[in-house]
């Protein structure tokens, strides 16, 4: 089978987390949604929680498998038995959670630990369900994409909780107002997240009052407000105070790096991220939160977002990750050479047909529908009337 020149169209998961958009993604991917339930992400990969599935001499496979008959010629040397990216679309309604992901030495200790302990994969206090590390990259695809990402300037920060009169959340700023350094930052999230219920019950009512007397609300505070209606006994709901609030402009992208605090507000992202689903919560959710692990794996320096601008026909210039990320601008072809590495191209907003003309085979792609292509499939040629977003293995 090795010599096999074939490519793989791929069925893919859809995931009704609570806070997805009905209607994007079936807009988008052209199914329909009947029961209006909401469609948060698609998944395209081979994570094996929720894979992709292909078909195989005639015959159903998940992609996992599938790569495990021959990891080299659908991956390539030195590149493991599975794909080391997943690539999403998220169709973001209501914000996510306020979240981390792990370094590599903390999903391989934390995976172990929770082993150990027998915590069952599925269960919900479970955090740590695979090894890896999890750097990402969000995308903009809508023009209303929201996001906080890492701590503000100190200073800022300082200054905006300053200016609340409340005597609870003055006293644990006060060692950060006094001696700002990524420590006492540390602290002072610490004191806040983890502050008795009566303390935390005082300063969101101390905010509201504050937040009643401003005369206009500027983007951080209706943010504040915002996650105040969802969440409305959860402190996390400051985080827009302490945390960069951004308004990612179309097209261009957001790397987010293992240890950066993070939460997506809004908007229609494609997200393309190291093959993991270690998710350590911190508020704004339902599920679980593990505030004992904030101090290990949080990052507190201030650091300005990291935005990659948008690049058209090129790979978008990450720092050394597992993946990159293209974007194909409608109307062009190209031709994929032999060896290229392990991708797989997702067409959105029109058409595609990649064909090898040699061996006389042609797939024709609509919008929404993607493919994976191994690293040993030959040389192809594409030609695309949609949009291309092609993941690739890093090389
Ligand atoms: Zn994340």
């Amino acid at each position: 089978m090795t010599n096999q020149k074939v490519l793989y169209p791929l069925t893919n998961p859809i995931k009704s987390y609570a806070w997805g958009h009905r209607d994007t993604l079936p807009a988008l991917l052209h199914y329909n949604n009947p029961n209006k339930s909401p469609q948060a992400e698609l998944w395209m990969g081979a994570h094996p929680q929720s894979p992709s599935t292909t078909i195989h001499q005639d015959q159903s496979i998940p992609l996992p498998d599938l790569l495990a008959l021959d990891p080299t010629h659908f991956l390539g040397d030195n590149h493991g038995t599975s794909l080391p990216f997943l690539f999403k679309i998220l169709a973001i309604k209501d914000p996510l959670s306020l979240q981390v992901h792990p370094e590599k030495a903390l999903a391989e200790a934390g995976f172990i630990q929770e082993n150990l302990q027998h915590i069952p994969l599925d269960d919900a206090k479970r955090t740590y369900k695979d090894s890896n590390d999890k750097t990402e990259m969000l995308y903009a695809y809508s023009d209303d994409v929201w996001a906080l990402v890492g701590f503000r300037p100190y200073a800022d920060t300082i200054s905006d909780l300053q200016a609340i009169a409340s005597p609870t959340l003055q006293t644990l700023l006060l060692p950060f107002s006094q001696n700002p350094s990524p420590h006492t930052l540390e602290q002072f999230l610490v004191a806040l997240l983890t502050a008795e219920a009566s303390h935390k019950n005082q300063i969101l009512h101390d905010i509201l009052i504050h937040k009643a007397s401003l005369p206009i609300l500027n983007d951080r505070w209706q943010w504040l407000s915002t996650l105040h209606q969802h969440y409305p006994q959860d402190i996390a709901i400051l985080a827009p105070l302490y945390m960069n609030l951004l308004h990612l402009p179309k097209g261009d992208a957001l790397f987010v790096p293992s240890g950066t605090l993070h939460a997506y507000l809004q908007g229609t992202g494609i997200e393309i991220m190291a093959a993991s689903d270690n998710v350590v919560r911190f508020g704004l959710t339902e599920k679980y939160v593990d505030l004992a692990s904030l101090s290990r794996v949080v990052t507190f320096d201030a650091q300005k977002p990291h935005i990659l601008p948008a690049s058209h026909n090129q790979p978008f210039s990450t720092p050394p990750c597992s993946f990159t990320f293209t974007h194909m601008t409608k109307d062009q072809s190209y031709t994929l050479p032999a060896n290229n590495p392990a991708q797989i191209i997702l067409v959105l907003n029109g058409s595609a047909t990649i064909t090898n003309p040699i061996l006389h085979i042609s797939y024709a792609l609509n919008a929404g529908q993607s493919i994976f292509i191994p690293y040993n499939a030959g040389s192809y040629h594409i030609e695309h009337h949609g949009e291309l977003f092609i993941a690739t293995t890093y090389t």
